[in-house]
C-alpha cells in the first residue's frame, strides 16, 4: 500500500462539508485513495454545528461500521480541532485521544509574531499531530518566527499540512519547516466529495521542494 496515497483533512455534514460519511469513503474507493482522515469541526470549534458526545459518537459508530464494507480505504476518525489563542485547545465533547487523528488550526486572524506565541503555547500544552493550513488566517509573516515555529512543530514531531484549500502564501515556510526536520502531510480540507484527492498541485510543491511526507503505516 503506497503510504502517501492519502487525503488526511476531508469534512463531512458531520461539520461544514455537505458529504455523508460513506459518500466520503465511496468517493476515496472510486478515486484509488487508500488513507482518508475525516477531521470535522466539533462544538465549539469554528465551523461546527451541534453540540454534545453524541454527535461524534454518532460518526465514529458510522467510520466502523464502513470499515469492513471498504477494505481498500483506510478511514481515519480525526478531527480539527481549534486553538485558540492563548494556546488551549477548543473543548470538544470527546477526549482527544479516542480520535485516530488530531489536526490542530489557527482558526482567527493573527500576525507571525501571536502565531508564534499561540503554537508555542499550544505545543506546551496538549499535542496534535498535523498542523493544518499553517498561514491561512496569517496577516503577515516574518523570517524570524517561521523559523522558531518549524523549530517548535520539528521537536514536537507535528507535521506541516499541505493544503488545496488554502493556498500557501509564503511558501518559504516550508523549507524553513523542512530545514528544521518537519514532516509534511497532504490535506484537500475537502468540503464535498468532488474535491477528495485533489492534490496534484500540492504534489508538485513537495517535488519541487523535496519535502519529506509522513508516511502513514496505520492500523485500526
Ligand atoms: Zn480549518
Ligand atoms: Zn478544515
Amino acid at each position: 500500500m503506497d503510504p502517501f496515497g492519502y487525503d488526511l483533512h476531508i469534512h463531512s455534514e458531520y461539520s461544514d462539508g455537505s458529504g455523508s460519511v460513506k459518500e466520503i469513503v465511496r468517493r476515496a474507493s472510486t478515486v484509488g485513495i487508500n488513507t482518508i482522515a475525516i477531521c470535522d469541526h466539533f462544538w465549539p470549534c469554528h465551523g461546527s454545528k451541534k453540540a454534545g458526545t453524541k454527535w461524534i459518537e454518532q460518526r465514529r459508530e458510522k467510520i466502523w461500521n464502513l470499515r469492513p464494507v471498504f477494505k481498500s480505504v483506510r478511514i481515519m476518525d480525526g478531527a480539527e480541532v481549534d486553538i485558540s489563542s492563548n494556546g488551549s485547545p477548543a473543548g470538544i465533547a470527546a477526549p482527544l485521544d479516542s480520535f485516530d487523528i488530531i489536526l490542530g488550526s489557527v482558526h482567527f486572524g493573527t500576525t507571525s509574531t501571536q502565531w508564534r506565541s499561540t503554537i508555542q503555547r499550544a505545543l506546551g500544552k496538549w499535542r496534535f499531530d498535523i498542523l493544518a493550513h499553517w498561514d491561512g488566517y496569517l496577516s503577515s509573516f516574518r523570517e524570524e518566527d517561521g523559523i522558531a515555529v518549524a523549530r517548535i512543530l520539528a521537536d514536537n514531531d507535528v507535521a506541516v499540512e499541505i493544503s488545496a484549500y488554502y493556498v500557501c502564501r509564503f511558501p518559504e515556510f516550508f523549507i524553513m519547516a523542512r530545514d528544521a526536520g518537519c514532516e509534511f502531510t497532504l490535506g484537500s480540507d475537502s468540503h464535498n466529495v468532488s474535491s477528495i484527492g485533489v492534490l496534484d498541485e500540492q504534489k508538485e510543491i513537495v517535488q519541487a521542494l523535496e519535502l519529506p511526507l509522513r508516511r502513514i503505516d496505520w492500523t485500526s
